[in-house]
C-alpha cells in the first residue's frame, strides 16, 4: 500500500505541475527513483495506472529511471556503489560518508501530447 500512497503523490503533483486542461495530453511521466528509496518500480506503476484509470489522466504512463546507491567517503574521497544501502565506504570502510544518490524519488519531467516538455 506504501507504492499507493506514492503514486497519489506523484498525481498530486502532476495536478500541480500542469494546468487541469492539459491532464488529458500527459502522455509520459518521468521518474527518478532509487534503489534504496524502498518502493518496488513495478508496484508504483501498477498503482499509479490503476489510480488515473477513468481519469484525465489515463493516458499517462510511467517511464522509471532507476538512480544507484552512491556513498562519497569523506576519508579516502572515492565513490562506491552497492545494493544494500550501507552507507559505509566500499574502499576503505570508513563511516564518515555522505549518501549521493539512491534515496530520491521525484519526478523529473512530464511530456504531454504535443510534444512541449514541462519541467517540473
Ligand atoms: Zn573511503
Amino acid at each position: 500500500m506504501h507504492e499507493l500512497a506514492l503514486a497519489q503523490n506523484i498525481i498530486e503533483t502532476i495536478h500541480q505541475a500542469v494546468p487541469p486542461e492539459t491532464w488529458k495530453d500527459v502522455r509520459v511521466v518521468r521518474l527518478q527513483v532509487g534503489t534504496m528509496a524502498g518502493v518496488v518500480p513495478d508496484s508504483l506503476q501498477f498503482s499509479f495506472t490503476a489510480l488515473v484509470s477513468g481519469t484525465p489522466l489515463e493516458e499517462a504512463r510511467m517511464e522509471i529511471q532507476q538512480i544507484p546507491f552512491v556513498v562519497e567517503c569523506e576519508t579516502c574521497g572515492q565513490t562506491s556503489t552497492n545494493d544494500t544501502g550501507i552507507s559505509c565506504c566500499g574502499e576503505c570502510g570508513s563511516g564518515n560518508t555522505r549518501i549521493r544518490s539512491g534515496t530520491e524519488l521525484q519526478v523529473v519531467n512530464l511530456e504531454l501530447e504535443d510534444v512541449q516538455e514541462e519541467a517540473v
